[in-house]
Parts: structure tokens; C-alpha cells; sequence
């Protein structure tokens, strides 16, 4: 494998023994922007959950909260019902075709610059090299016995690693439960096991993910790169190298005559700065995440040598405008047909919900006075933030009369109750009849129906 190329021999590793790879530090324009999404994806994680949203009286106020103990998704107005989880479904196929398309166009664009994995390692080696120096630093010290000096360095930076992931967990897990809440329980140690455990656990995965795994979850446990390849085509922009300008390569001095020659100087820059250890020179590989680290390395080289940028950067085998690619067409077109259906579906949402089983044992009960009854088990989906009241009535079925013809219920409530129906003797024609019961809010008119059967014995 060539990534070994870029190595230092680690004394154990996790998964297997593998080089410890310690990329040199780079600026450019790649750099930048991946520094740009790191800080949007800190931001985000560490301001979203503490915004507040009023809902009103003994509802959540956080505006982001996924509640599974009140089994509700809220985001600011929106609350997300169980019986509604196909909006994350569609939330979920969209961000993939999403995925797909990014991929058509630009590689492994989402490798290299927004996947938590390579994020986290990218914050993980900046403590490092913080704390322990430049690539050169780290493998000298990777290579020293141990002393005072190493423990030290190698100390702090594994304090700092955990105290990144400690805040990752808790930004993380308070999505699912109150923030400010949670904090306070946490800080005054009346912590939950459960709030605990999983603060634990998404500690230890991050540290160990982003500290001690890194670029071997990309080559050993991430699917997607066996994946994406039937997303790429000769149309799709990567980073790769530009071999009839480079090559031959050799190593030349500044001020060198380049005419004759190939512009790589043979600096191996390309290589030290790859996160994944890879020499983007041998072509496309599947270890390659698309970073762009490795153009930034080389733009640097070529303005010192007075060469034109690019001979490692973004292109495409054969440039093709995007609207021209099929491809790109289908998972654009797939993800509006889905982005529409959610609009659709949410602008038809429905408010007031009724649910009517009927009881089956017994199916009627014949009265004294020869009329039948019929007991049913209502169920009231109120998903307004207000209490209701509402107006019972029932048609399709002559004379049938209910126990009760008003129906308060709860705010964002599911209220369930056991309604009685009644039928004058003869009034059922057959077995059975088709009843409809409807609930009508008393306050703005909105209403609800729902049909169900009345089973009535006295007929036949
Ligand atoms: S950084 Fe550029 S010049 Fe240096 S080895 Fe890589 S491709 Fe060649
Ligand atoms: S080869 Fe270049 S683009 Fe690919 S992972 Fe390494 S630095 Fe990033």
C-alpha cells in the first residue's frame, strides 16, 4: 500500500499495526476552506442546541430537541409526530441523493471536508501539532524514548483530546434532552446513569475515532468509499495530478532551467501533507479523501519554482458542464421530486386527527328497549399547542345517538377515551352499518372525520 510511504512505525496500533501517519501543516486556498467548514460545524454544534423557541406553556423550549421520552422531533415551530417519521425519512434521502450529487461533481468533496470523522481528526492533529510540533517534531518525538519532556507533551495532548470529546458528547447528547438541564445535572453531579452513560460513551468513541483511528475508518469501516466510485464518471472534478506536465519528475534546484522537463520536483510535500499518507501521484486511490491538502503543498512549490499552479489540483478528465451529465441530472431531479413531496406533504399536514376502533368483545349489546349500543375506543391527535374543545356528531346511520358530544383535549396531545353509540331498535339495516363520527373544533370550525362500522344484532 503506499500510504505506508508517509510513516512513522507506531509501537502498537488499535486496529492493526499500521504507520502512525503525521501530516505536515499546509496553508492555501483548500486549507482555508476546510477551516471554514470546521468552524461552521463546531459553530453549529455548540450554538444550536442552547437556542430557545417559545412553544408555550409546558412545552420543550429548545428550538432543535429530538424528545424520545415524549416521542417528538422539534425544530423551532415544527414538532414531528411518531406517526409523521416519513419527513425524516425524506430528510434522510434527501441529504443522500444530496451525497450522490456533491459526489458527481466533485469527488469525495464530503470526505475530505464535512464528515465529523475528518473533521474531528483534523481538530485532533491541529492539538497535536500544537502541543508536540510540526510533522518533523512529532516523528522525532514519536522516535525518543520516553522522558519527563514526552510525557508531558504526550500528556497534555491527550487531556485536550478528551476534553474535546467530553464537549462533543455533551453537544451532541443535548440534542436529545434539555440543554440547560442537562448541564446542570451534570455539573452538580444529580447526572442520570443513562445521561451519564451516553456522555461516556460518545467521549470514548470520539477520542478513539478521531484520536487514535483516524484515516484507518476511512480505508477499514466507512462504506462509502467502496461506494462512491459508481458515482464518479470521467466528467467528475478531483484532485489529481497532472502527469504529462510533471512528468519525468526529479528534484531540481530554484532558478533551474524547467524547460525539458517535467515540473514535479520530487519534493514529496504532496505526500507529507496528505492526511490519509497517500502520493496523489500514483493516480486515483480509494484512501484518497479529496482534502485538496495536496494541491495546497504543491501550488506553494510551483509559485516558488515561478511554475504555474495546478500541477496538482482540481480537474476533470473530461470537463463537461453539469447540466450536459445525465447523472447529475438524475440525483438533482431525484432530490426535488422528494424536497416537493415534503412540501406537499407538509402543507396538507393535518392538525386534528381521529382514530375510532371498535370494541369487539361483546361486538353490541342489545338494551332493554330494543336499541342496540356499540362501544368504541377514540383516540384525539391534537398536534396544536392549545387545548381543544370539540363538537362530537355523528351521520350516516338514522336516530344514532353518542354518550358524550364534547371532547376537551390536551395541548400536542394524543387524548384517548371509550365512546358509547346508540341505535333505536330496527335502525340497523343487516349485520352492520357504515357510521361516520366527526369532531369539529367549537373555536375556529376545523374538523375531522372518521368511518367506522355499527354492528347491530336486533335486525336480522
Ligand atoms: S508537491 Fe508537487 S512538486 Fe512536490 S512532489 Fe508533489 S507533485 Fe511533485
Ligand atoms: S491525496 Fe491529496 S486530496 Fe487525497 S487525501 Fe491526500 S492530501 Fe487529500
Amino acid at each position: 500500500m503506499n500510504h505506508l510511504a508517509n510513516q512513522s512505525q507506531a509501537p502498537g496500533g488499535l486496529y492493526a499495526h499500521r504507520p502512525t501517519i503525521h501530516p505536515r501543516t499546509v496553508t492555501g486556498a483548500n486549507r482555508r476552506r476546510k477551516n471554514a467548514v470546521n468552524l461552521t460545524i463546531l459553530g453549529l454544534l455548540a450554538i444550536v442546541p442552547w437556542l430557545r423557541w417559545d412553544r408555550g406553556h409546558g412545552m420543550p423550549n429548545q428550538a432543535v430537541l429530538f424528545d424520545f421520552a415524549a416521542m417528538r422531533g422539534y425544530f423551532l415551530d415544527l414538532a414531528i409526530w411518531p406517526q409523521e417519521f416519513y419527513f425524516l425519512t425524506a430528510i434522510l434521502i434527501i441529504a443522500s441523493f444530496g451525497l450522490f450529487l456533491v459526489t458527481a461533481l466533485r469527488g469525495r468533496m464530503w470526505c475530505g471536508f464535512a464528515c465529523p470523522q475528518t473533521v474531528w481528526t483534523d481538530i485532533f492533529v491541529w492539538i497535536e501539532n500544537s502541543i508536540q510540533g510540526d510533522r518533523n517534531a512529532r516523528l522525532r518525538l514519536e522516535r525518543m524514548p520516553l522522558s519527563f519532556g514526552k510525557a508531558v507533551k504526550k500528556g497534555i495532548t491527550h487531556a485536550l483530546w478528551l476534553t474535546v470529546s467530553a464537549a462533543t458528547a455533551l453537544s451532541f447528547v443535548v440534542f436529545f434532552t434539555d440543554a440547560p438541564t442537562a448541564l446542570t445535572a451534570l455539573t452538580s453531579g444529580t447526572a442520570s446513569v443513562t445521561l451519564l452513560g451516553f456522555v461516556l460513551f460518545f467521549t470514548l468513541s470520539t477520542y478513539l475515532l478521531a484520536g487514535w483511528a483516524r484515516e484507518q475508518m476511512c480505508f477499514w469501516m466507512c462504506p462509502w468509499p467502496r461506494i462512491q466510485g459508481a458515482m464518479l464518471d470521467h466528467h467528475t472534478v478531483m484532485v489529481e495530478y497532472d502527469r504529462a506536465r510533471g512528468e519525468t519528475r526529479g528534484q531540481a534546484r530554484i532558478g533551474q532551467d524547467m524547460k525539458g522537463r517535467g515540473h514535479c520536483v520530487d519534493c514529496r510535500l504532496c505526500l507529507q501533507v496528505c492526511p490519509t499518507g497517500i502520493d496523489i501521484r500514483e493516480g486515483l486511490q480509494m484512501e484518497c479523501i479529496g482534502c485538496g491538502l495536496c494541491a495546497d503543498a504543491c501550488d506553494g512549490v510551483m509559485a516558488r519554482f515561478g511554475l504555474p499552479s495546478g500541477l496538482v489540483g482540481w480537474k476533470a478528465q473530461i470537463p463537461k458542464p453539469w447540466f450536459h451529465r445525465p447523472r447529475v441530472l438524475l440525483y438533482a431531479g431525484l432530490m426535488a421530486v422528494v424536497i416537493a413531496c415534503m412540501v406537499v406533504a407538509g402543507g396538507r399536514r393535518n392538525m386534528l386527527e381521529l382514530n375510532l376502533l371498535h370494541e369487539r368483545s361483546p361486538l353490541f349489546v342489545t338494551l332493554a328497549d330494543g336499541s342496540t349500543r356499540n362501544d368504541y375506543t377514540v383516540k384525539v391527535i391534537n398536534r396544536e399547542r392549545r387545548e381543544r374543545d370539540l363538537r362530537l356528531s355523528l351521520s350516516g346511520l338514522d336516530g344514532a345517538t353518542a354518550d358524550q358530544d364534547r371532547i376537551r383535549t390536551t395541548a400536542d396531545d394524543v387524548t384517548t377515551f371509550r365512546l358509547g353509540i346508540r341505535v333505536p331498535a330496527r335502525s340497523v339495516p343487516g349485520d352492520s352499518a357504515a357510521l361516520r363520527v366527526r369532531l369539529t373544533d367549537t373555536e375556529t370550525g376545523e374538523w375531522t372525520e372518521a368511518q367506522t362500522f355499527f354492528a347491530g344484532g336486533v335486525a336480522r
